[in-house]
C-alpha cells in the first residue's frame, strides 16, 4: 500500500487551457462537473483503473492545451483515458509523448495531438455532446475510447481481425457500453448505424468514399485524412453536410496509415 497522496481527478488545468479562440474561460474540472455525460462516465472509468499515470497524463493535457486544443471536454477526455493501456508494455514509457507508436500489423496508434485536434473539429464548438459517431480504423481502440466520452454512441470499424480483437481486449476493462466495435471494410461505412452526427477516419485514402458522405446526417461533420494533390501529401479534410449541400475545408498536413480495401 502506498501512502503517497493521490492526485485529485480531474486535475485542474492551468489557465493556458483557456482559449484564445473565443471559448469562455473555465477549467476542465468545472466543465466536467457541468456535463452529465462526464459526471456519469468519466469518474467510474478512472476509478476502475488506478491513478499512477495521472500526473504524466495531465502533463500531456497541459501540452495539448498549450498547443491550442481549447475544448475543455476534449482535454478532460484526453486526461481520463489511459493511453498507456493501449500500447505494448515495451512502449509504455512513451505513451504520453506526442508521437504515434506501433500497435502491430504495420499500424500505429495516432498521436494525442492529432486525436484531440480531430475530436475538437468534430465537436465544432457545440455545447451538447455528439450523437452517433462512426470511426473508420479502430486500431487499438484508443480514439474510440476518447470518442465514447464525447458522443452518445460510437461505431468503430476495423479491417484487420488481429487489431479488432486487440481493441476488444483493450476496451474490455474500460466497460464503455456506448462503444460498438465492428470488423469489416470501413470503405463502405456502416449503414446500419447511419445517419451519423460525425464520421472520423484514422486512415488516409485518395478521396473520401461516397458511402461516408451518404451516411453523414444533414448538419453532420466528417473529418478524414485525404491525399491532397501535389507531392502526394495527406491533409486533414473537413466536410460539413449542410441543408444547402457539402462544405469542404482542407487543413494541415498529417501522416496517417493508408486506407485499404477489404478485410484481412
Ligand atoms: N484509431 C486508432 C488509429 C489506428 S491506425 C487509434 O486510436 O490510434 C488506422 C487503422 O485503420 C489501422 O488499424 C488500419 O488497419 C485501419 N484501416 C485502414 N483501412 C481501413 C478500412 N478500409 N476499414 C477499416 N479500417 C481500416
Amino acid at each position: 500500500m502506498t501512502t503517497r497522496p493521490r492526485p485529485s481527478f480531474p486535475a485542474r488545468l492551468d489557465s493556458s487551457a483557456s482559449s484564445s479562440r473565443g471559448v469562455k474561460k473555465h477549467t476542465a474540472t468545472e466543465t466536467a462537473l457541468q456535463s452529465p455525460l462526464l459526471r456519469h462516465v468519466a469518474r467510474p472509468v478512472v476509478q476502475s483503473l488506478g491513478m499512477d499515470s495521472q500526473a504524466v497524463r495531465q502533463n500531456m493535457v497541459s501540452k495539448l492545451a498549450a498547443d491550442g486544443i481549447a475544448d475543455a471536454r476534449v482535454l478532460v477526455a484526453m486526461g481520463t483515458i489511459e493511453r498507456h493501456r493501449f500500447v505494448d508494455t515495451a512502449l509504455v514509457n512513451q505513451a504520453y509523448e506526442d508521437t504515434s507508436l506501433p500497435i502491430g500489423l504495420g499500424q500505429t496508434i495516432s498521436k494525442p495531438g492529432v486525436v484531440s485536434r480531430m475530436a475538437e473539429l468534430l465537436l465544432n464548438g457545440r455545447a451538447d455532446k455528439l450523437g452517433r459517431v462512426l470511426e473508420i480504423g479502430t486500431g487499438c481502440g484508443y480514439q474510440a475510447a476518447i470518442l465514447s466520452l464525447l458522443a452518445t454512441e460510437v461505431y468503430s470499424i476495423e479491417r484487420l481481425r488481429g487489431l479488432h480483437d486487440k481493441a476488444r481486449e483493450n476496451l474490455r476493462t474500460l466497460r464503455l457500453p456506448n462503444v460498438h466495435l465492428l470488423f469489416g471494410d470501413g470503405m463502405a461505412g456502416f449503414s446500419k448505424g447511419a445517419p451519423y452526427a460525425a464520421i472520423i477516419a484514422a486512415a488516409g485514402g485518395e478521396a473520401v468514399p461516397q458511402a461516408w458522405i451518404d451516411q453523414l446526417a444533414v448538419g453532420g461533420r466528417l473529418v478524414a485524412p485525404v491525399m491532397s494533390g501535389e507531392r502526394a501529401k495527406q491533409a486533414l479534410m473537413v466536410i460539413d453536410k449542410t441543408p444547402g449541400g457539402l462544405r469542404q475545408m482542407v487543413l494541415e498536413t498529417v501522416h496517417f496509415v493508408p486506407l485499404k480495401s477489404g478485410i484481412a
